[in-house]
């Protein structure tokens, strides 16, 4: 069977950027890889509904509706997944909502996506901010580097959820500044290394 791995981090954190630079890699050298854009998925979905006409309008959306939305996708993702090769799932550990923090996977969608293996992109929380403002194709929120800081460590206490419920390993992910080459290199050797838990 396929395997999934969830690249999972924080806006701005250059999870996009980097998948894109590892299908490249991928392509030229003959790796079985594919990816979906967890985001991009469940906006799709939301448009053919004319719920939502932009990928920032689907945080706006009553959570009920953001839940099912993400169940859909889910389901989808688990279609996706192939019978060879790895499945690279961009998302978030979570999205900040009025409510509180939501969870980007939760047990329902875990029961969907059956990862393999949870990837943590992560980078100092002041690079993150730069990276924020400098995308300004995008309505972000602008957070404090403190705020920063805070959700990095939330994140990594649901990647650390996420493990515990399906018992597969979590791997932080340096991308740092200029050396994206670096990061793809080490997603790679991590993606070569997933089968192994198998034998
Ligand atoms: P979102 O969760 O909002 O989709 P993301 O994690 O996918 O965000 P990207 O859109 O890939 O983030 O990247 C945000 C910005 O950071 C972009 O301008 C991108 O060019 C830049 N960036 C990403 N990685 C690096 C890097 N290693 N060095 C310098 N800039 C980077
Ligand atoms: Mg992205």
């Amino acid at each position: 069977m396929g395997k999934v791995v969830v690249l999972a981090g924080l806006p701005g954190v250059g999870k996009t950027t980097l998948m894109n630079r590892l299908m490249e890699l991928a392509k030229e050298r003959g790796l079985r890889l594919g990816f979906v854009t967890y985001g991009t998925l469940m906006l799709q979905i939301a448009q053919k509904r004319g719920l939502v006409s932009d990928r920032d309008e689907l945080k706006n959306l009553p959570l009920e509706r953001q839940q099912e939305l993400q169940l859909e996708a889910s389901e989808r993702i688990k279609a996706l997944r192939s019978r060879e090769g790895t499945l690279l799932v961009d998302t978030h550990m979570f999205i900040k909502t009025p409510r509180g923090r939501w969870p980007g996977i939760s047990v329902a969608n875990l029961g969907f996506l059956k990862p393999d293996q949870f990837l943590l992109v992560e980078e100092e929380a002041e690079r993150i901010l730069t990276r924020r403002e400098k995308d300004s194709a995008r309505r972000r929120n602008m957070s404090e580097i403190r705020g920063i800081e805070a959700e990095l460590e939330y994140s990594r206490y649901m990647a650390a959820a996420c493990s515990v419920m399906t018992g597969s390993p979590v791997e932080r992910i340096l991308n740092r500044e200029g050396k994206l080459d670096q990061a793809v290199e080490r997603i790679i050797a991590l993606i070569e290394r997933v089968g192994d838990l198998d034998a």
